[in-house]
């Protein structure tokens, strides 16, 4: 038959429902299972990106202070990555503040980034 639906893992012929995509609740199972590990496999690189450079924050900022303002050569001395953030947004003076997790920073013409922390330290943070 033209029409007959195929399980979307073992491509076995499926029966009831229309909008049943899996044959059994095992292939559902073991379809999610695959598709997590192959997203997992591809954001593994990024994974390790980000919060490396939440740690490159929180060694520049040191432990005292909420705000601070350096120069970008100090992050690029660092292997800062400054193309993986974890989102962004525009502040009232049009400025593209960047976010690493609980970290932002704001880069300048003059090549300087201004560093803050939103909100307090965490309490693993305090023990490095
Ligand atoms: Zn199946």
């Amino acid at each position: 038959m033209a029409d007959q639906r195929q399980c979307r893992l073992c491509k076995q012929p499926i029966s009831g429902r229309a909008d049943k995509i899996f044959c059994s609740a095992t292939c559902k199972s073991q379809y999610h299972i695959k598709l997590n590990k192959v997203t997992m496999n591809a954001s593994e690189r990024i994974d390790k990106i980000l919060p490396r450079n939440r740690s490159i924050m929180l060694e520049v900022m040191g432990k005292s202070s909420t705000q601070k303002k350096v120069v970008k050569a100090i992050l690029d001395s660092k292997k800062f990555h400054f193309g993986y953030i974890t989102h962004y947004h525009l502040n009232s003076q049009n400025k593209m503040v960047h976010y690493l997790y609980d970290f932002s920073y704001i880069v300048f013409s003059d090549q300087e980034v201004l560093i803050k922390r939103i909100g307090n330290l965490l309490n693993s943070d305090k023990s490095i």
